[in-house]
């Protein structure tokens, strides 16, 4: 991939506002229960609220949750309106939340990370860097992610709306929403106000290798089981004693055993037990159940109160309740017969010749908290790799690809 001098001013653009993003540490929090989980989010969304407004950008709003919703009016009537999402929070795998990135010339060698520590990205050991010899990469020092997910997306929808601010060429209106927490269960897209990104349809940024076309991910609901026992002195339990624990460890292997993520891959679903605790007077069971159909989920969801009501008939001394609660939806399960944001994607993929590989998601994006809510939203390719990984890292070019489809489905949209 040769890159003209066009490109290589772009991207300098492209990577100097991405280090500034990358430079703010935004970790979400799993453990946290409020909306943002960190107050480090708030500055990646004050920040990026600070430059939307001095854009020009209309309704620029932050909400009690920290998302940022804006809108650019459009210069086109009739054009579809156009929504973006994109997420600010980084993943915490139990790496550095500050990020020290770094752009390197991949001339074939291994590269080193971080001579200190001594962290090397090895060519034997990563044979997913073979296709970008002689690229440059844009890299961590091995002590974090790189970010990529998703502060890629968030530097090319703020470089975009720069340039359609300055430029002024022919758009539609285009709403952006910045979300927090994605990666602790799409909670930002959860809450997003929804009269604050009225849009016929949106996409996200939000998946890896470049081509990638995502309009199919898993329906998800979450279940949760409590169970009550009866405690007694077990110097006199005989006949009087329900013992949680037992009761729960009765219940989950009702489940088939190979019905679970690590027996099952491309289109299959599976129901699979996240956790379990107990203690002499009460055990919980966590679940996530998931299926591409939605007949399936809930045939799924059947499945688990069948389980709960037979081992509450074997305990009627216990008492076992259940809740399941969806989660997020398959976006194709939104579409209905409006193929319009898939029809844009595939035009502005061909038009950028890029090869679509098309993927069922076993996992959900913001866009299917959002396809729930009656917002179709598929998801392409950021170009990076190895995302939630000290390796994870950002091809240049591929930087600049994502950024012309995006900038061309803009354009499209106005057509
Ligand atoms: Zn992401």
């Amino acid at each position: 991939m040769t890159m003209s001098p066009a490109d290589h001013v772009l991207a300098d653009r492209l990577v100097d506002r991405f280090f500034r993003y990358l430079a703010v540490t935004s970790q979400s929090d799993a453990s946290a229960t409020t909306v943002p989980s960190t107050p480090a989010q708030w500055d990646m969304i004050r920040l990026l609220e600070g430059e939307l407004r001095a854009m020009g950008l209309t309704e620029v709003h932050v909400s009690a949750h920290a998302c940022l919703t804006a809108r650019l009016p459009g210069t086109v009537a009739g054009a579809p309106r156009l929504g973006f999402c994109a997420h600010v929070d980084t993943v915490d795998v139990g790496l550095s939340p500050v990020i020290h990135p770094r752009r390197v010339a991949f001339t074939g060698g291994d590269i080193c990370l971080n001579e200190a520590l001594d962290i090397w990205f090895r060519r034997a050991e990563h044979p997913e860097l073979e296709p970008y010899v002689g690229q440059d990469l844009l890299v961590t020092d091995g002590t974090s992610v790189l970010g990529a997910d998703n502060k890629s997306a968030v530097t090319i929808l703020m470089d975009l709306m720069q340039m359609l601010t300055r430029d002024k060429p022919a758009h539609g209106d285009i709403v952006l929403a910045f979300v927090p927490d994605e990666e602790i269960g799409l909670r930002g897209a959860k809450v997003l106000e929804l009269d604050r990104f009225p849009v016929d349809f949106a996409y996200t940024i939000d998946s890896t290798e470049l081509g990638e076309f995502i309009y199919e991910t898993f329906n998800a609901a979450q279940v949760a089981i409590d169970i009550t026992g009866v405690t007694a002195h077990p110097i006199m339990a005989k006949g009087i004693m329900v013992n949680p624990a037992l009761v729960a460890a009765d219940l989950v292997n009702r489940f088939d055993p190979l019905d679970t993520p690590e027996h099952t891959e491309g289109r299959e679903g599976y129901c699979y037990v996240t956790g379990m605790s107990a203690n002499a007077n009460t055990a919980s069971i966590r679940m996530s159940i998931r299926d591409f159909e939605l007949d399936g989920l809930e045939a799924r969801k059947e499945i688990v109160r069948a389980a709960v009501a037979a081992t509450a008939a074997l305990h009627p001394r216990a008492k076992v309740e259940c809740r399941i609660e969806d989660n997020y939806r398959n976006i194709a399960s939104s579409l209905g017969n409006d193929r319009r944001c898939l029809d844009l994607l595939e035009r502005g993929f061909a038009d950028q010749g890029i090869t679509p590989k098309i993927i069922p998601l076993r996992g959900g994006t913001d866009g299917s908290a959002l396809s729930m809510r009656g917002i179709p939203t598929p998801n392409y390719f950021t170009g990076g790799l190895n995302f939630h990984s000290r390796f994870e890292f950002l091809p240049v070019p591929a930087f600049l690809v994502t950024y012309r489809l995006t900038q061309r489905l803009i354009e499209l949209a106005a057509q």
